[in-house]
């Protein structure tokens, strides 16, 4: 989302770059992959609640889909920028090279505060969206599914409406559905739990035991509750976890030495994963700074929050105790903290192999869509260990064989995956 001085798209294409040169890549190869295949601006009349009608902007980006369908989010945000839709779009295309699922990147957005917008209104966005771009996804095209500010009852517009548009049901056109609805079951963990199944691996790689860990984590939300429930079943205790506190338009980081404990906290946690300061005060924790929790005696860094939040600045403050950190958010980093990280010398697992348990997931629903049959949570959840633990292994195995930084490895991983496609297609 808007910060003057990050522009997400840039960060996406400097990585992208940097890969590109030890690829040793051609030039039409990277002209190809260091933008977007395709983008769809357009306008979304609405008619409001006051009788009035109202434009909204919206967009959807296919950055690839040279090995599947584009897959990804639609995001409802009042400062949402096409280069963040478009940095965005770009991870999604790595994210399903990485984990080998047949799918491309893609991303969407509408310029709206869902805080001020009645739920006919936000109907009518959804389907307006829809309208718009309804020849250009589908379940062999581009998939969406549910991202910032958007749940599964919005899905569900935008699948009604396009099924009201196509004359047919096509439950594999977008996922985040409601569980009954063709939505699967596992999906709320899967984020979360991805990101400790890869923790899981890169602890037994470097001879630590999960029980002897402590880890400090950003973000109190979806992907930080799940990541702290399956961690703490490790036996790993989270001694600080950090959020944004709405009134005062400001982070705190909430602190317990001896082990935060998920049921107090998510007693006094609303919908947006927001802590209330007074009463975990009142339970015995340290309210901090919202920068504190990245600067713990912990063995494990969890920045499960948004992107652009270890810099050059933040890097610095991480202690000689830290041994790994997994990002749980979409572009944390910034690649000058990177540079602080490797010196530091601490196992990184990047944003787009860490999180990429949410579209693994996302994909499974396609595929029970597809079928009409539905897994059991179990399965579901079996067959996500399985893809991230083969993920894991795959570009950690990479990365100590060249002595390639983790995010450069997965990256190599990945980038080879959609050139590959991309030549065999005859793209390029
Ligand atoms: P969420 O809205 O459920 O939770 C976000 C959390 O971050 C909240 O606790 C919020 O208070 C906190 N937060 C916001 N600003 C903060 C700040 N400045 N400092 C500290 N905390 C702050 O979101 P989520 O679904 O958990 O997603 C978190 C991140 O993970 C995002 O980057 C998202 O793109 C990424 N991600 C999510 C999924 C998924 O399936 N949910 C999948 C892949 C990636």
């Amino acid at each position: 989302m808007a910060n003057k001085n990050f522009n997400a798209f840039e960060m996406a294409q400097t990585q992208f770059d940097k890969v590109a040169e030890i690829l040793n890549l051609d030039t039409p190869t990277r002209e190809l992959l260091r933008n977007p295949l395709r983008e769809y601006n357009f306008s979304i009349p609405v008619r409001m609640d006051d009788g009035k009608v109202k434009v909204f902007r919206g967009f959807r980006i296919q950055h690839n889909d040279a090995r599947g369908p584009g897959k990804g989010g639609i995001r409802f945000h009042p400062q949402e920028t096409v280069d963040t839709v478009r940095a965005l779009s770009m991870w999604m295309t790595w994210k399903c090279a990485v984990v080998d699922i047949p799918l491309g990147g893609s991303k969407g957005g509408v310029i709206c505060d869902p805080h001020n917008l009645s739920m006919r209104e936000q109907e009518g966005i959804c389907r307006g969206f829809i309208r718009q771009i309804s020849k250009d996804v589908g379940p062999l095209r581009d998939v969406p599914a549910p991202d910032v500010m958007t749940n599964a009852q919005h899905m569900l517009w935008m699948l009604d409406e396009y099924e009201t548009i196509h004359g047919a049901k096509y439950p594999g056109l977008i996922t985040g559905k409601p569980v009954g609805m063709g939505g699967s079951l596992g999906r709320t963990e899967a984020t979360g739990y991805g990101v400790i199944f890869t923790l899981r691996e890169a602890l037994k790689e470097l001879n630590i035991r999960p029980e002897q860990t402590t880890a400090s984590v950003q973000g109190f939300g979806n992907v930080a509750q799940y990541a702290i429930e399956l961690y703490n079943q490790l036996g790993g205790k989270v001694i600080c976890i950090s959020c944004w506190d709405q009134e005062d338009q400001t982070s705190y980081s909430f602190r317990k030495k001896d082990g935060i404990k998920m049921r107090e906290l998510l007693a006094i946690t609303d919908r947006f994963g927001g802590v209330n300061k007074e009463k975990a005060k009142e339970l015995g924790y340290d309210v901090l700074p919202g920068d504190a929790w990245i600067e713990q005696d912990v063995d494990i860094l969890l920045p499960c929050a948004l992107e652009n939040q270890v810099t050059e600045e933040t890097a610095k403050k991480i202690k000689p105790s830290v041994k790994v950190i997994a990002e749980g958010a979409n572009g944390p980093t910034t690649p000058e903290a990177d540079k602080i990280i490797q010196e530091k010398n601490i196992f990184l697992i990047p944003d787009f192999l860490a999180n990429a348990g949410g579209v693994t997931c996302s994909y499974f629903e396609q595929v029970q869509s597809n079928m009409n049959y539905f897994w059991e949570k179990d399965e579901v959840l079996g067959k996500l260990d399985v893809k991230m633990t083969s993920a894991f292994l795959a570009v950690s195995e990479l990365a100590r064989k060249n002595k390639l930084y983790m995010r450069d490895a997965a990256y190599v991983i990945s980038i080879n995956r959609v050139a590959q496609a991309c030549r065999e297609r005859g793209w390029v």
